[in-house]
């Protein structure tokens, strides 16, 4: 007999740093930074930093001229969109021969209910193989964790990178999180840390013995308990093996701050083309098309509209933004960054599968 649930997070390691190097094994082991934006610029920021670059303290969302300054001696790779979502996809495939009970939450990370598997092996025993044949197949290192809910289980992939294997027996889900800062825990995040902190409350464990009441009146009836919980190691959402697309973006980062109008106008039927094409592959339509302009000062704004009917159609989706475009920016004024996106689906063809609410987590 198993767990009465196993659950495996499955996080493959400095995934676009890690894609590179298997499609260019020149790269091992030498320090890679993926840069979101401009790689040749001071501009962009770092997508992922591989192992070997952050060991001089790199890390995902520096400034990238921060990024040369300590480690100069990097290879800067500009990020290769296309590329790695053919890799996870050919992860998430691998995943789903060995069971549907997938549930991929990000380009490179999913959840796996091996419950019903564990008449065949232990839950640890299934991960380290899954671990080996995503290796064997594809070159990427993961690192999983295996535990009795998801939460749990998304904290222990994170607790030994990379090719790490943590496995919290049942029973010692909360003494497994106990020692580690409020801002580890899954959905709390650095604000959530700091309202912790001013309540005097600096670890997991802490926050699990709290007082409720305390909780609630600071998040709310429902997040202070749920926030509780999940200190305690505590959560019984499922796994969702069919996730509805909620938007689909594209953006563009300019080189040096651009007015060109024609050249904005260029790039917005482009980027309409691309959501067009992937809205097709999806089986999608949309019915809200926004734009999002980001100035020379930083400031961001979005404009978005939504047509009487749904389009998959890249002249359709390039109106709607041009128009809004018309609305929004004042011809002469220098941008930063302009982006596409689209939203509010609806399938071309009937439902083909229940969509079933995803809880936090
Ligand atoms: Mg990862």
């Amino acid at each position: 007999m198993g767990w009465t649930r196993c659950i495996l997070h499955i996080d493959l390691d400095a995934f676009y740093a890690s894609v590179e190097e298997v499609v260019n094994p020149a790269l091992a082991g030498q320090p890679i930074i993926v840069v979101m934006g401009e790689a040749n610029t001071q501009r962009g920021a770092v997508a992922t930093a591989s192992y070997a670059a952050r060991q001089f303290g790199v890390h995902s969302a520096m400034p990238v001229g921060q990024a040369r300054k300590l480690c100069p001696q990097a290879v800067y790779l500009p990020v290769r969109h296309k590329l790695y979502e053919e890799f996870s996809s050919r992860v998430m495939q691998l995943l789903r021969q060995q069971t549907p009970n997938i549930e991929q939450v990000s380009i490179d990370e999913a959840y796996a209910d091996i419950t019903a598997l564990q008449e065949e092996a232990e839950g640890p025993e299934i991960a380290a193989r899954w671990q080996e044949l995503v290796k064997i197949q594809t070159g990427l290192s993961a690192s999983v964790g295996v535990a009795s809910n998801k939460i749990v289980a998304k904290m222990a992939s994170g607790h030994r990178k990379p090719a790490g294997l943590t496995v919290v027996e049942p029973g010692f889900e909360a003494s497994f999180l106990e020692a580690m800062p409020t801002g580890q825990l899954h959905g709390v995040g650095p604000k959530g840390a700091a309202r912790l902190r001013d309540l005097g409350i600096n670890t997991i464990g802490e926050l699990a013995g709290a007082d409720l009441d305390l909780l609630r009146e600071t998040f709310g009836p429902h997040l202070g308990r749920e926030l509780q919980d999940r200190a305690r190691g505590r959560d019984n959402s499922g796994v969702v093996t069919f996730r509805e697309t909620k938007s689909l973006s594209a953006e563009r980062t300019f080189f040096e701050d651009t007015y060109d109008r024609a050249k904005l106008w260029r790039e917005i039927q482009q980027m309409s083309m691309e959501l067009a094409d992937r809205l097709n592959k999806q089986e999608l339509l949309a019915r809200t098309i926004a734009i999002k302009l980001r100035f020379n000062n930083w400031r961001t704004i979005t404009r978005a509209v939504t047509l009487a009917s749904p389009t998959a159609t890249a002249s359709e989706i390039s109106t709607a933004a041009g128009a809004l475009m018309r609305m929004a920016w004042k011809r002469g004024t220098p941008l930063r960054l302009l982006g596409v996106r689209v939203s509010n689906f609806s399938e071309t063809s009937a439902p083909r599968q229940l969509l079933f609410p995803y809880k936090l987590g």
